[in-house]
């Protein structure tokens, strides 16, 4: 079948369902029933289906991304985050105090905040051009509702920061790093635009223009983090549903990657209990399952 018949049967027979989040309000505002998907392979071209041009927010899919750039720099980040799934919620407290303030993994909130902290004083803004980089398109923008939104309700974040800096964990003050995370997170793009963004990561760490951000053990590393972390307390369910390294956000999107073939991006906003878009895991499923690409 070829591509473009395929995104849109996944289109037309997914059904959207679940929640959105709430916790966000500036989030909750949004149509649980939206769906877009598009495809972008690694000779350039882009197959989309539903609302693919309209952007959303990224929220944690950023954390691919932020990882990625504090490895293309080196590998010291890993002294301070683990790479462990961590089979609990994405914002959750416990296991930082039993393992002395060291996240699990680099996508929970807990981990990604040291990632922004270990990038310093601008994080968002490299993120952001870098995104407009690989996306080719210079119109991304960080949404300032969703920024004033989250920082109005990020006390859990606020409170995992504050922990981690009683371990010593934590180089510049939290409420630096806790606005640079809510930055980054608040970052607006479409389905088209982060599935392009992606595909480094299936181009075995090599960024649109030809060069390298990373070399090929570091984006086998980046995309098995997210086949194990990518999707928090789901990351099995999601590995044995979809076969492929994926990061989800609570804004509905979900980023998944065919090494040496295409990326993969599929929003909808209602999302199940662990915070996964409940129709952008069935895309996803769907996609694999008909076409039999997967990493198994
Ligand atoms: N910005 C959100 C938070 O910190 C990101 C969570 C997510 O997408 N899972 O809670």
């Amino acid at each position: 079948m070829e591509l473009q018949q395929l995104v849109d049967r996944i289109a037309a027979e997914v059904k959207p369902g679940g929640a959105v989040a709430d916790y966000i309000p500036a989030l909750a505002r949004t149509d649980p029933h939206a769906f877009g998907l598009a495809v972008a392979t690694l000779d350039g071209e882009v197959f989309r289906a539903g609302q693919h041009d309209r952007p959303f927010s990224i929220q944690s899919i950023s954390k691919v991304f932020t990882l990625a750039l504090a490895l293309a720099e080196n590998d010291d980040v890993w002294t301070r985050v683990g790479r462990e799934p961590s089979g609990s919620p994405f914002n959750s407290l416990v296991q930082l105090e039993t393992e002395q303030g060291v996240p699990r993994n680099p996508f929970i909130n807990a981990g990604a905040v040291v990632v922004t902290d270990h990038l310093g004083l601008g994080a968002s803004d490299r993120l952001l051009g870098f995104l407009r980089q690989e996306s080719g398109n210079p119109a991304i923008t960080i949404d300032p509702e969703v920024v004033k939104s989250e920082l109005d309700h990020s006390d859990r974040n606020r409170a995992l920061a504050h922990f981690m800096a009683s371990y010593g964990n934590m180089r510049n003050p939290v409420d630096v790093v806790v606005h640079e995370y809510v930055r980054q997170c608040s970052i607006a793009m479409s389905c088209a635009d982060l599935a392009k963004a992606t595909l480094f990561l299936a181009r075995h760490g090599v960024r649109n223009d030809g060069t390298r951000l990373l070399d090929v053990s570091g984006a086998k590393r980046v995309n098995a983090v997210m086949l194990t972390c990518g999707t928090y307390d789901a990351a099995g369910q999601f590995a044995y549903r979809v076969g492929l390294p994926g990061k989800s956000g609570v804004g509905g999107g979900i980023i998944a990657v065919v090494p040496g073939r295409c990326a993969i991006c599929v929003w909808s906003p209602g999302l199940d209990a662990r915070g996964n878009s409940v129709a952008g895991v069935d895309a996803l499923d769907r996609f694999t399952t008909l076409t039999g690409w997967s990493v198994f």
